[in-house]
């Protein structure tokens, strides 16, 4: 089964989830691949759902699209913002997935008349799987990160596989968990129990810990840490204190310090040779912290309904976006949430738009349904009108456009079809191929998903901003810029400065410089494949403009 030679790095939650698995991942993987290794990040989701495109964003948080399209969670986005590089479908799985595919082999007759069983037919298709994936992109080093924590029933089918691969190649395969240890304010000391009941119910799956990443508030004394290595069997140097901090993008540097580089590469038998270099990793992280000039940007959201902190993992790739186009240009974002229901007229908290008048910029992000709707639509007048930066994203520009079509072109019905599937203006429209689906209720990864290529037209912003004539982003819609409408729209001044190769699909719009100093919007999400290292241009130019008119 597992190849001989590839290693596998596996991740493990103990105590609770929640503690930043996927950001340890993401930190182990870049370490690695600062050592000249070339690494693959896979996230095992162990839900049901067949991929994470279903699920509401409040409950799950943002659904992070692949350049492939397969809608997954959010943790892959950290993985390729760390890693600086685009993940294959390969590299992502829920049990739902592995699942399906399973009895859609029984059901072709593809176990010869056999039982099908979860072990061993259902394992060996979790193992079969991660070994495409390490396959797939030639790498070296596999970090998987099994979601949930160790004694859920519905990762157990994981940690057997990861088990199983294990006995094959010992000298392969590592394991590390994260877990956490909490610090009752009663007690005033950090508690290391439930970390060592988490390691006896990982031995228990036949399972030893090889590393310990200790999650907590404050950071692990040595004393704490030669207690857990002799309840736990885990060398006190293999047993990483890992304090909460102020950025995630710490994290990678924090463990290079205690060398955890070197000692996974240890444990893995591979090579030291080539020393990591951390210039552009530092000098990034150290913008992020310098005191720069702030902006203050509104976005106006929908996902409000279960608190702030759902609310951030509801946006997370827009604010990482944002905080990176900040960085390259010294210039702090300073986000608020501004809830779309309270701009509706007649709602219960009212607020008027002229509120609006105090940011520095306003964004409307990617969303579905009614919701809000027309306090979105009443805010973008507003920035309009007013010149206030205002950037949209997919919905953002669909309702961008349908606000032009009301209070410019005087469409008053003008709508999205989303919406309102019967207007005598649907300037948002459902394109031929989507109707079908909608028709059969089949709305499971069959929305325009995955990356496209743009044209984007000379003399824009959009091109000054990308400084190229072709580009590729990814997407995530149903809806599209209702082609009828196109010419009327230019006719009234908004310029279509996107769009798809074959001139039908309108990708951004943007109203010129003279009438506006930044009104844009895209039908992709840019924010998908901002990194670190390589900020998105249509977030920096966003930004830009949200500086030049706070200095008005
Ligand atoms: N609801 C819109 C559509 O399906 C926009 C989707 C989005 O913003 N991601 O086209």
């Amino acid at each position: 089964m597992a190849r001989v030679g590839h290693k596998y790095i596996f991740v493990l939650g103990g105590v609770m989830s929640g503690v930043g698995k996927g950001v340890a991942s993401s930190s182990m993987g870049l370490l690695l691949q600062q050592r000249g290794y070339k690494v693959n990040l896979v996230k095992i989701d162990p839900y049901l759902n067949v991929d994470a495109g279903t699920m509401n964003p409040t409950e799950h948080g943002e659904v992070f699209v692949l350049k492939s399209g397969l809608e997954t969670d959010q943790d892959m986005g950290n993985y390729e913002r760390f890693l600086n590089r685009d993940l294959g479908p390969e590299d992502y799985m829920t049990s739902g997935m592995v699942y399906k595919a399973v009895i859609e082999r029984e059901r072709a007759l593809g176990y010869g008349g056999k039982f099908v069983e979860a072990i061993p037919h259902v394992r060996d298709e979790i193992m079969e799987r991660l070994e495409r994936a390490a396959d797939s992109n030639g790498s070296n080093i596999s970090v998987i990160e099994i979601g949930g924590t160790v004694g859920d029933f519905q990762n157990a089918l994981f940690i057997e596989a990861a088990r199983v691969m294990k006995l094959k190649n010992p000298d392969d395969v590592a394991f590390v968990l994260v877990s956490y240890l909490p610090v009752p304010g009663t007690i005033g000391e950090m508690k290391t129990k439930p970390t060592q009941n988490a390691v006896r119910d990982l031995n228990s799956y036949g399972v030893q810990a090889d590393f310990i990443l200790a999650r907590s508030n404050v950071a692990m004394d040595e004393k704490r840490k030669e207690k857990l290595a002799i309840w736990c069997n885990v060398p006190a140097e293999r047993i990483i204190s890992a304090p909460d901090v102020d950025s995630i993008y710490d994290v990678p540097i924090n463990f290079e310090r205690d060398n955890l580089g070197d000692l996974l590469l240890d444990k893995l038998r591979l090579s030291k040779d080539t020393p990591a270099d951390w210039g552009d990793w530092k000098t990034f992280v150290e913008k992020t912290k310098i005191e720069r000039p702030t902006v203050r940007i509104g976005i106006i959201g929908k996902y409000f309904d279960t608190g702030d902190f759902v609310l951030s993992d509801a946006y997370l790739s827009i604010i990482e976006a944002l905080k990176f186009s900040g960085a390259e240009l010294g210039i702090k974002p300073i986000i608020e949430w501004l809830n779309a229901k309270d701009y509706v007229e007649g709602s219960e908290r009212g607020v008027s738009v002229e509120d609006l008048k105090q940011y520095d910029a306003i964004l409307v992000p990617g969303g579905f349904g009614e919701t809000g709707i027309e306090g979105k639509i009443a805010a973008i007048k507003f920035a309009r009108e007013n010149k206030i930066p205002y950037f949209g994203i997919c919905y953002g520009m669909q309702l961008m456009v349908v606000e032009y079509a009301r209070n410019v072109l005087g469409l008053t019905d003008a709508h999205t079809m989303e919406i309102n599937p019967n207007t005598a203006n649907p300037v948002v429209a459902v394109m031929d191929a989507q109707k079908k689906h909608i028709a059969e209720g089949n709305y499971g990864g069959t929305m325009r998903l995955g990356t496209y290529v743009e044209n984007i037209k000379p003399g824009t912003i959009a091109h000054e901003a990308y400084g190229a004539d072709s580009i590729e982003e990814r997407h995530r819609h149903r809806y599209e810029i209702n082609p009828a409408y196109v010419q009327q729209i230019t006719d009234a001044g908004m310029v279509f400065s996107g769009t798809s190769p074959d001139g039908v699909l309108m990708e951004v719009a943007e109203l010129p410089r003279e009438t506006h100093p930044f009104f844009l919007g895209t039908q992709a999400h840019p924010e998908l494949q901002a990194r670190p290292l390589a900020p998105h241009p249509l977030f920096t130019e966003f930004l830009k403009a949200a500086f030049a008119r706070k200095g008005v």
